[in-house]
């Protein structure tokens, strides 16, 4: 630590109440997320309240300094670390409050602070009969900030998109240290409202940029700035919030949100299905999207296989295929389970084994399982390799599916590479997880050429370079070739218009830096030795 930073943090302890760290631990911890990169902040800041953040802003804003926000650290691409003040929201009370639930129809609405833990609100709303349908796999350790600033998702997605379809109201802490309210239009910065209104404008009479946003729409996609809110007509609250998700904080700093949130399902049947081909799976699951099914999960065959070396699983896993996994719910799921049936009939799509129906919430609870298990096998791939996190989470329209795989594995065996694939595949989303290893030496050259050539192929399908996780370092760089100059020329303008300073996040949504800088240094050994 510089006398520099000495100087800064001691300054800190003079302006905010909340804790200020510089303790080599600390900085150590906070320069980790689930990317690939490690960067040490120069401090760590726990602003105690909402008016502790506003005079960290200020202060920030004064001295010139950066601030990255952080939820729960789960990020994967490399947003949530930062070389100025990174701001972790203490958990107490201020920041992990669940209040004001109300029910309107058959709809709830529940206000959340930043820093409740996703599967803290999803238990707050199950106990009540709802859930919150962004439901992300890191439920235990995301928090609904972060959920916000990534315009989170998860299986369900498919039925009911990403969380900024559940945002009645966000607040933040602008650029200038304003506490906003996106439902309360008076604390609307006029300076926000008077150029959103000119951006929208504009946008609305470029014919190709709006053609381009059009064919998108459908997309399932978190990469950029969320400029299909500007399709509709909402007010500036709405169009406010809807641009925050996603954002990752680099708009302003979520404080807390108010979401809407579903009934329980109280039927569901559960579908597993055993594909001996990979082209074949994206097939099916391209034609099972036609029906009102609630999820599709794919797991690959050799993703299968490898765990099943690598842990103990019940015997509906033991088939060697490609797995499908569909979830029906709903009043109806009895009979759209005889439409999945008559449709693997009609379209004789050839199955390995006889589909497993699961209809009681254990059986499910088991077959969704092995999602769970996904994750522990990237902690733990195979003895000397890393899934590493480099093309995780692509997206194409679903109707792509089948060209994009059979392309994306020739890009692996082109590069030797054994990957994990898995996903949300109804919503056209992939999880592409290689195993690396480490210790061959190159490997900033080999995560470069593997990023480019996955995301030739992702373009070339209208796809997207992030469908779930959302921007970061590990993205950044590709931005303008996934939405062209003027889309991406459009992005840069809502920055320009909530932080021209530069004050919030820089480097994680418009950067040129090579994706392989600030590789974790586990990830060098062969480079430093050589
Ligand atoms: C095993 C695993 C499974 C995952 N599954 C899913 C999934 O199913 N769906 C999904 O969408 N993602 C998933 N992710 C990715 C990640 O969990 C999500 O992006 C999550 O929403 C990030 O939340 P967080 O609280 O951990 O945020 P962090 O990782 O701490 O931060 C992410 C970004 O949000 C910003 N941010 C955080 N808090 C605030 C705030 N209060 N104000 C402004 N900006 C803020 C940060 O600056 C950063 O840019 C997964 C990740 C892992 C490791």
């Amino acid at each position: 630590m510089t006398a520099a930073d000495v100087k800064l943090a001691d300054k800190l302890r003079t302006v905010v109440r909340g804790q200020v760290l510089t303790d080599q631990e600390s900085l150590r911890h906070y320069s980790f997320d689930q990317s690939i990169y490690q960067i040490e902040p120069r401090v760590v800041v726990l602003p105690y309240d909402v008016e502790d953040t506003q005079r960290l802003v200020i202060f920030a804003a004064r001295e010139g300094m950066p601030i990255t926000a952080r939820g729960g650290g789960s990020g994967t691409a490399g947003s949530a670390l930062g070389s100025g003040i990174v701001m972790v929201l203490p958990e107490h009370d201020c920041w992990n409050r669940i209040s004001d639930f109300a029910l309107s129809a058959d709809k709830a609405r529940v206000r959340a602070g930043a820093g409740v833990y996703h599967n803290q609100l999803q238990d707050y709303l199950r106990q009540r009969g709802f859930f919150l349908p962004a439901d992300v796999t890191s439920a235990e350790i995301s928090r609904i900030g972060g959920n916000i600033a990534t315009k989170a998702s998860g299986p369900h997605a498919l039925r009911y998109g990403s969380i900024d379809g559940f945002l009645e109201q966000v607040t933040f802490v602008s650029d200038r240290g304003e506490v906003v309210d996106t439902g309360d239009e008076t604390t609307i910065p006029e300076r926000f409202r008077t150029r959103l209104a000119e951006l929208r404008q504009r946008l609305h009479a470029d014919r190709a940029a709006m053609a381009l946003l059009e064919t998108r729409r459908h997309l399932k996609t978190a990469s950029g700035y969320n400029l299909f809110a500007f399709l509709d007509d909402p007010a500036s609250g709405k169009l406010i919030a809807r641009l925050l998700a996603g954002s990752v904080g680099t708009l302003g700093l979520v404080t807390e949100a108010t979401v809407r949130a579903e009934p329980s399902e109280r039927q569901q049947v559960v579908i597993l299905l055993y594909f001996a081909d990979l082209a074949e799976t994206a097939r099916a699951v391209c034609a099972l999207r036609e029906l009102p099914v609630a999820a599709i999960e794919l797991i690959s065959r050799e993703t299968m296989g490898i765990l099943r070396r690598r842990s103990q699983l019940p015997e509906s896993l033991a088939v060697d295929a490609n797995l499908v996994l569909v979830e029906l719910s709903g009043p109806t799921a009895e009979t759209e389970l005889e439409k999945v049936e008559k449709l693997l009939r009609v379209e004789s799509f050839r199955l390995l084994a006889v589909p497993v129906v699961a209809r009681d919430a254990e059986e499910i609870a088991r077959l969704w399982a092995v999602r769970k298990q996904l994750l522990w096998l990237i902690r733990n791939p195979q003895p000397g390799f890393q899934a590493l996190s480099v093309v995780n989470d692509v997206g194409v329209p679903p109707e792509h599916l089948a060209g994009f795989i059979s392309e994306v594995e020739q890009v692996f065996a082109r590069q030797r590479l054994t990957s994990l694939i898995y996903g949300h595949a109804g919503s056209g989303n992939l999880h592409l997880r290689p195993l690396f290893d480490l210790t061959l030496p190159g490997l900033p050259a080999r995560i470069q050429r593997l990023a480019d050539e996955i995301y030739q192929v992702v373009l070339r399908y209208g796809g997207t370079i992030s469908g779930e996780h959302g921007m970061g370092r590990l993205r950044a760089p590709y931005l303008s070739r996934e939405w062209g100059a003027d889309l991406y020329g459009y992005m840069h303008e809502v920055k320009e218009i909530f932080d021209p300073g530069e004050l919030f996040n820089p480097g994680v949504v418009f950067s040129d830096s090579p994706i392989t800088d600030h590789l974790r240094e586990e990830l060098l050994p062969a480079e430093k030795s050589g």
